[in-house]
Order: C-alpha cells, then sequence, then structure tokens
C-alpha cells in the first residue's frame, strides 16, 4: 500500500530529526502533501497513527498542509496553478487552466515533505 510505505518513511524522518537533536518527546509535526502526491490523506493520518504507537512521536499533533499543483504548459507558456480532474482521486488529470491542454509539466505538488517538528529537550525548562 502507498500510504503504508508513505507514513513509514516520514515516521523514520521525524525520529531520526529527532534523535540528532536528543529529543524526549515529540510534539507536533506538520507535512506538506501536495496535490499530486497521489495519496489518499485520511488514510495517510490513519496508518501514521496506528504505526507512531509506542514511539516518541506517539502524542504529536500531526498537521497536514496540502500543496497545490503548479504546472507550466508547454503549449500556451501558462505558469500557476493546475485544474485537476479529481473524479479518480489517485490519478488526477492535470489541465492547463487556459488552453486544457494535457501537455503539461508538474512543477510543484508531488511531494510529500516533513516542514516542521516541534520536540522536547530534556535540558528545556
Ligand atoms: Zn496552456
Amino acid at each position: 500500500m502507498h500510504e503504508l510505505s508513505m507514513a513509514q518513511g516520514i515516521i523514520n524522518a521525524v525520529l531520526e530529526t529527532a534523535e540528532t537533536n536528543n529529543a524526549t518527546e515529540v510534539t507536533e509535526v506538520t507535512i506538506e502533501v501536495g496535490r499530486l502526491a497521489m495519496i489518499n490523506p485520511e488514510q495517510l493520518q490513519f496508518i501514521l497513527g496506528v504505526l507512531i504507537e509506542n514511539t516518541i512521536m506517539e502524542d504529536a499533533k500531526v498537521n497536514f498542509e496540502e500543496i497545490p499543483a503548479e504546472i507550466e504548459c508547454h503549449d500556451c507558456d501558462f505558469q500557476g496553478e493546475a485544474v485537476l480532474d479529481d473524479s479518480d482521486h489517485y490519478a488526477p488529470l492535470v489541465k492547463c487552466p487556459k488552453c486544457d491542454s494535457l501537455s503539461v509539466e508538474v512543477l510543484n505538488g508531488k511531494d510529500i515533505v516533513v516542514k516542521n517538528i516541534v520536540i522536547e529537550k530534556p535540558d528545556d525548562t
């Protein structure tokens, strides 16, 4: 399952950062989810919730921020937010909003990125 490996990757990245910083607890995580990352955010959130049990990020508040799909059109040189055909959530069609062309290059919105984590350290008083 796509979401499972995504979730595992996110958790590994967070825990690695937490460890490097000698964290005792992760309190908050912000994850940027590209509009074209082809994942189901609810499903991702659910799997994350299961996988973080018994880790130091068990009680972390997980925030999701959606990143819009940005494209460059090969036909009319439009650059900006794309029109998405959402009928199939997992493989949306990306279209140029200006000329309806499907010949576009995706500039942004394909990735899932851990944007920010908030940790607690033993020394924090
Ligand atoms: Zn166009």
